[in-house]
């Protein structure tokens, strides 16, 4: 088969592989219906993240059911199915937890931008939709694998609740899905830190309600403006900078909290400015496979609709262009179809 391949800097080729097959008897083999890049993908496309040998790429992921390894019981060959970015047994003590992402077996999937995938733990890594879905519930479907899953687990983390003041620091994908997490968790009034107007508009579309276009001290200074100088009950981090993380710090309010789900590049915190702050912080890399039964429910009965945030579809074997295009800032995610 041809799949992804990141030999270094903006170079990205789709390339000859070996097809995946049955490694373990706990593994599936899927057949693609959707893949896409994702905002974490270009760390290592812009050479921020070294690559120090040919990559495959791909974390987010759902198709049908081709194989199954002879330990395999609860997911079956035919069965459309949707997984997170860590394969996870969902049995052990931080599974039952809820914290799948810290799975005492977890393995982390990274060659989904492909037309065939292997995944390990299939039976507690994979959840199945009810049925075969329509082609234009793909797209949302897709995004539950990742961007909106772990947009949700940011507002969970920051311990949303019907009636409160959020931010949401970030207008990537991650970033808009937490602030459509934050409107279905019942808050209400959303603000998103957005420079970019086809970003604000998805934002207000999601259940923004204000926008605010400055950042630093001054996005800061601006969050507090419109909290009658108190700051907000929640803020979702949704970047990973040191600026976005002690945006997100200091635009919360005493005993409020912060929920922050960018990974974190050079970010150091200050002890003391911290012990200050008062604030709650939680985060990590999303448990997806936690919310995985409840998005796909929200999604396949029309209440939400997160692959909105896809606004450019291309074929799999144009997957250079559609990281360029998310380097580029021209699209906001990438849809890419075997
Ligand atoms: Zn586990």
């Amino acid at each position: 088969m041809l799949g992804t391949v990141l030999y270094g800097p903006r170079d990205v080729r789709f390339e000859e592989r070996d097809t995946p097959t049955i490694l373990k008897p706990t593994d599936a083999i899927i057949r693609m219906s959707a893949t896409c890049v994702c905002g974490s993908d270009l760390w290592p496309y812009r050479g921020i993240n070294p690559v120090p040998e040919p990559t495959p790429m791909g974390h987010e992921y759902c198709g049908i059911v081709e194989e199954v390894g002879s330990a395999v019981t609860s997911i079956k060959p035919g069965q459309f199915v949707i997984g997170s970015f860590f394969a996870s047994d969902n049995t052990c003590p931080h599974c039952q937890a809820g914290y799948q992402t810290s799975c005492e077996q977890k393995e982390i999937i990274s060659t989904a931008q492909a037309p065939i995938l292997r995944v390990s733990l299939a039976d507690g890594t994979l959840v199945a939709t009810p049925d075969i879905p329509s082609d234009d519930l793909i797209p949302s479907l897709l995004a539950v694998s990742d961007v909106m899953g772990t947009g949700w687990f940011a507002a969970a983390a920051a311990n949303v609740k019907p009636g409160a003041t959020i931010a949401v620091v970030g207008d990537g994908a991650v970033g808009l899905l937490g602030v459509l997490s934050a409107k279905q968790m019942g808050a209400e009034r959303i603000i998103a830190m957005s420079r970019h107007e086809s970003r604000q508009r998805l934002a207000r579309e999601f259940g923004a309600a204000d926008i605010v276009a400055e950042r630093g001290d001054e996005g800061v200074a601006r969050i507090k403006e419109l909290t009658d100088g108190i700051g907000a009950d929640s803020v979702l981090e949704c970047v990973g900078t040191q600026e976005s993380m002690m945006q997100a710090i200091r635009s919360t309010q005493p005993g409020g909290y912060v929920g922050y789900v960018g990974v974190p590049h050079g970010v150091e915190l200050n002890g003391e400015a911290l012990f200050y702050s008062h604030v709650h912080l939680h985060g990590g890399p999303a448990p997806v496979r936690r919310f995985l039964p409840q998005l796909i429910d929200l999604v396949w009965n029309g209440k939400i609709n997160p692959g909105k945030v896809f606004d450019l579809t291309l074929p799999l074997d144009q997957v250079a262009e559609g990281y360029r295009a998310m380097d580029e800032r021209r699209a906001i995610k990438t849809l890419l179809r075997p």
